[in-house]
């Protein structure tokens, strides 16, 4: 997501917070982007990946859509713990994770 305030001019990496962390964007650590400008950064993806695909995880709805497709699945979902409107289901952290480890540069692996 973007900072509360931010200048859509001029953005700086600053101004991009991963959705489920709020953590700011570094310029340089991978993340991944969703729709509306919705992020998720490699350490959530981590433990999303964890969660979902090596663990069963379990579906928090209803009425909660998934940040990253904006749609609500009946699927496995993990809800972020410091934003509890932030849920992202298991289809797009498997796609994110595809992404993220096809691409060298973004020096994430999935867990193991
Ligand atoms: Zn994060
Ligand atoms: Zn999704």
């Amino acid at each position: 997501m973007h900072r509360p305030g931010s200048n859509t001019d001029d953005m700086q990496p600053g101004d991009f917070l991963c959705d489920f962390c709020e953590r700011p964007w570094d310029g340089l650590a991978s993340m991944v982007e969703g729709h509306h400008g919705s992020l998720i950064c490699g350490k959530c993806l981590t433990i999303a990946y964890r969660a979902l695909v090596m663990d069963q995880g379990e579906c928090v709805g209803p009425g909660l859509t998934c940040t990253l497709c904006t749609e609500e699945r009946q699927q496995a979902e993990w809800q972020s713990p410091v934003r509890a409107e932030a849920v992202v289901c298991e289809r797009c952290v498997r796609q994110a994770a595809q992404a993220l480890s096809k691409d060298p540069e973004s020096g994430w692996t999935r867990p193991v």
